[in-house]
């Protein structure tokens, strides 16, 4: 029998990323995310499981995000026990990420249970914390170039994608065909993270297509960070980052530090308000063999690449609640990044009916967010019981991104010395991942499609 692969996830969407490979006597899943997002994707991770995991032979890990890993606790908790490969960076990064996924959905039941919001009585956590650690307990880490067997006859290696601390390009050599899988690609040229590595060849070629259709912007991604840090300076108030903590809090951390060394902003209090945020700037710290040249750089020369120079951790509830009697100018930097929970509510809260205050957003706001209804200029704002009026300066960074745009997809994709016999267009919007799936036939003349939900082809 010839090797099958089918697509259960990310087809058609930008979450949930599985798909399963299979030789005949072993099935292996490349990547095991969550849906998340609208409520039909969340739907989904309730279903019942499309393959039964007690016949999987391993998990593939592209990389830590939850739309990538979140769904190994409910896997393990239906019956996985085999091993789940990723690289170091990875798992550090599952072991806080996992938890907290089990611990937003404990709460979640939690909440349902309280106010009666659910049809089910009781409701039920979709994994529990416990669900996690035995998903972290499977977790079998393998440095970014090694070859390894995760069954007999199958062999694979991770080479960097560029995307997070940690995350991999998938090769795989099953059944005598070679299958890429980009997981999420990362940029070119940009601070702390490495360049995607080239792929050379591939018989079958899975590629992400989040902004197929779009391009980044070019300016210097840094320069809206200095004018808002310059506002609050200039005005006395506070500066808040909403950010995600995996990545993006450690990119601003990063470019705070350059911005005061070249005397483009002042040097401010800052203070890192997440204690996922804190860890995860540790873990990235713990990771110089995934640092990019920048960051080498600025390490050999003795300093610490993500302290400006008047940083403080808040880990406890306690250091955060003592920031309402701070006065300012300082700098703020709490999840979540779409403002959709977490410690920066509080200081929104507290700081958004003050003008001097300045709200810099860095990362996508999804649609239906207090995020993307503050970018779009809401004058007033409901959160944590009350409507808060907007006075603060609302801005916004397009220029933070941990995924390739339409050109740089393209620019890794022109590093094959041979056109891949098959493509297959994942991760993307429809919209994008059409786009995509258009350029790759027309610039490169190479055949591809975009895949599609619940899909199977034969490798
Ligand atoms: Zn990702």
């Amino acid at each position: 029998m010839s090797a099958t692969l089918t697509f259960l996830g990310a087809a058609g969407t930008v979450t949930g990323s599985q798909h399963l490979l299979d030789d005949g006597s072993h099935r292996l899943l490349m990547d095991c995310g969550l849906f998340q997002g609208l409520k039909e994707l969340r739907a989904r991770n309730w279903a019942p499981p499309r393959v039964d995991p007690a016949s999987l032979a391993a998990v593939l890990l592209s990389h830590a995000h939850i739309d990538h890993s979140g769904y190994l606790p409910r896997l393990v908790r239906g019956g996985f026990r085999g091993p789940i490969f990723c690289t170091g960076g990875t798992a550090d990064l599952l072991k806080i990420m996992l938890p907290d996924a089990a611990h937003l959905q404990e709460e979640e039941a939690d909440f349902a249970n309280r106010h009666r919001t659910s049809k089910h009585d009781p409701a039920l956590p979709l994994f529990t914390t416990d669900d996690a650690a035995r998903a972290l307990g499977q977790v079998k880490t393998v440095a970014f170039d090694e070859s390894f067997a995760p069954v007999a006859g199958v062999d694979v290696r991770f080479a960097s994608s560029g995307h997070i601390l940690g995350a991999g390009l998938i090769h795989c050599r099953i059944a005598g065909r070679l299958v890429v899988f980009s997981g999420d690609l990362g940029r070119y040229g940009v601070p702390i993270m490495r360049d995607p590595d080239p792929v050379p060849e591939a018989d079958v070629l899975l590629v992400e297509s989040t902004y197929g259709d779009r391009l980044h912007a070019l300016d210097d991604h840094a320069d809206k960070l200095a004018e808002a840090v310059n506002r609050a300076s200039g005005s006395g108030g506070w500066l808040l980052v909403p950010a995600f903590a995996v990545g993006r809090a450690q990119e601003i951390l990063y470019d705070l530090r350059e911005l005061e060394e070249a005397r483009r902003i002042p040097s401010m209090p800052v203070y890192l308000d997440s204690p996922m945020a804190i860890q995860a700037t540790g873990i990235y710290a713990a990771h110089p063999e995934e640092h990019d040249a920048d960051l080498k750089h600025v390490e050999a020369k003795g300093t610490r690449a993500f302290a400006p120079g008047r940083l403080t951790l808040c880990r406890g509830v306690e250091d955060s609640k003592r920031l309402n009697d701070t006065p300012g100018p300082g700098i703020i930097i709490a999840g979540s990044g779409m403002a959709t929970g977490g410690r920066i509510l509080h200081h929104l809260r507290r700081l958004l009916p003050n003008a001097t205050t300045t709200v810099l957003f860095v990362g996508y706001q999804a649609a239906g967010t207090r995020g993307r209804l503050l970018r779009d200029g809401a004058q007033a704002i409901k959160m944590l019981g009350e409507v808060v009026p907007v006075h603060a300066r609302i801005m916004v960074s397009d220029t933070y991104s941990a995924h390739a745009d339409r050109g740089e997809i393209l620019r890794w994709l022109r590093g094959f010395t041979r056109p891949p016999a098959m493509t297959y267009v994942v991760h993307g919007e429809p919209a994008a991942a059409t786009a995509l799936r258009d350029m790759v036939a027309k610039e490169l003349g190479w055949s591809a499609a975009v895949a599609e939900d619940g899909q199977r082809v034969t490798l």
